[in-house]
């Protein structure tokens, strides 16, 4: 029987075997990679004795050429009652209101973490040299930082006013000529942050977490992010983690939290790898980090991203990439990005198995060079098959 899925009293999703789950299926080559993911989601689920209840929900062009609004209410009613949800890419519309459909659902449920797992899967065309060493978990801020969008242009009557607001309050001189941007770090945004990558490291098994900031320049947005990350591992996590001054380095059996400044973070994710495992950082570092790390693993078409809110229990799992409109409908490109969301959305509420199995049938069609255009164009001797195909052949490897 379809059932929602509802957030129990303790804090823990109550998932039933078929729920009900929402989904956007995106635009221009939306129509291709959601019905290929799909098709694997619902076998993975089906050996597993679950089935999903799909139910579409509108957002973008089709939602715009069907409803005249471009994020119909509904859509975002269907996300907040149901909890969890799926999406593909969206045009993001000009001169639509809102900067961005994707910030908007992000602002309206408050899905104030971006999930992003960074890992290469065998036979995957990379950059780098030992690209298997690289398996880290980006939790990125998503509702603060100089992201929030809180500007204004340089030369307005609004730019003027806060460059003598600023210079009568605190003696700041601002160019008259300068656009100014708010950075706003808060204790509450960031430890609820640092909570949720404490506690996946927790239930994970993960050794280690980084805060990567940029506290030696920035320090009260960005050193208040690290000393209020080590303060919530002394009071809430003392008995699973200990900071890394706290025990010379020497965590024992408990996980080893650390920061490093973000330029520094960005070389040594490239140059020793090995040492990251879970990293927390701010808006704007995550932002770069993320996409530094995906291309290191193979890049835009396979990396998945989800957005939560780990105490209202509400996600939405998303491909990463954007709608690449001149391939839209010609069943070619990987749907792997919104395929592997689709496996960190099973994760989140539990199937951990079924999630186990795609992933593992996604390595063995790569390893088999059965890949997308993309990825074929890379490797030598690989066969190319279709979007939908590649679909099959995970869906045969299950
Ligand atoms: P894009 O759609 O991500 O496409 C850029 C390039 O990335 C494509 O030309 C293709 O490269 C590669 N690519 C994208 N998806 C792929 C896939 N599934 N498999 C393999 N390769 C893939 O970026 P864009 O052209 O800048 O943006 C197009 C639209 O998407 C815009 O309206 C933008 O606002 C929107 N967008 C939406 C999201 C979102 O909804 N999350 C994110 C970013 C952008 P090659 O041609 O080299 O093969």
């Amino acid at each position: 029987m379809a059932e929602k899925i509802t957030m129990g009293a303790d804090g823990v999703l109550q998932v039933p075997d078929e729920p009900i789950i929402p989904f956007i299926e995106g635009d221009g080559t939306g129509v291709d990679i959601w019905p290929a993911a799909r098709s694997v989601l619902d076998a993975a689920a089906a050996k597993h004795g679950h089935t999903v209840h799909w139910t579409e929900v509108l957002a973008g062009e089709k939602a715009y050429n069907e409803t005249g609004d471009w994020l119909p209410q509904e859509t975002v009613e269907s996300f907040t009652d149901h909890l969890i949800g799926i999406k593909g890419p969206l045009t993001t519309p000009i001169g639509g209101g809102f900067r961005s459909l994707n910030v908007a659902l992000r602002q309206i449920l408050d899905l104030y973490v971006c999930l992003r797992p960074v890992r290469w899967f065998q036979g995957v065309p990379s950059p780098v040299k030992q690209p298997e060493l690289v398996d880290m978990v980006i939790f990125r801020e998503n509702t603060e930082d100089i992201y929030a969008g809180m500007e204004v242009e340089a030369m307005t009557p609004e730019a003027l006013k806060l460059r003598e607001l600023l210079e009568d309050a605190f003696g700041w001189r601002i160019r008259e000529d300068a656009g100014i941007g708010i950075k706003p770090i808060s204790k509450t945004g960031s430890q609820r942050l640092q909570r949720a990558a404490l506690q996946y490291a927790v239930d994970r098994g993960r050794p280690r977490v980084h805060w990567v900031h940029k506290g030696n320049i920035m320090k009260f947005t960005e050193g208040a992010f690290q000393k209020w990350g080590y303060e919530l591992v002394r009071e809430e996590f003392s008995d699973v983690a200990v900071g890394w001054d706290d025990c010379d380095g020497d965590p024992g059996d408990r996980i080893l939290v650390q920061d490093a400044i973000a330029d520094i973070a960005l070389q040594q994710v490239l140059t020793r790898p090995a040492e990251f495992d879970v990293i927390a950082t701010m808006n704007l570092n995550g932002d770069y980090l993320s996409d530094a790390l995906a291309a290191q693993v193979g890049g835009i078409g396979i990396a998945p991203g989800g957005n939560a809110n780990y105490v209202t229990g509400h996600g939405i799992f998303e491909a990463t990439h954007g709608t690449a409109p001149r391939y839209a409908g010609q069943d070619k490109v990987n749907p792997s990005s919104v395929l592997l969301s689709g496996v960190l959305m099973f994760e989140h509420i539990g199937w951990q198995e079924a999630a186990d199995d795609i992933v593992r049938a996604v390595e063995s069609a790569v390893s088999d060079k059965v890949v997308t255009y993309d990825f074929a164009r890379l490797m030598d001797g690989a066969t190319e098959v279709k979007c939908s195909e590649f679909a099959s052949a995970v869906v045969d490897r299950l």
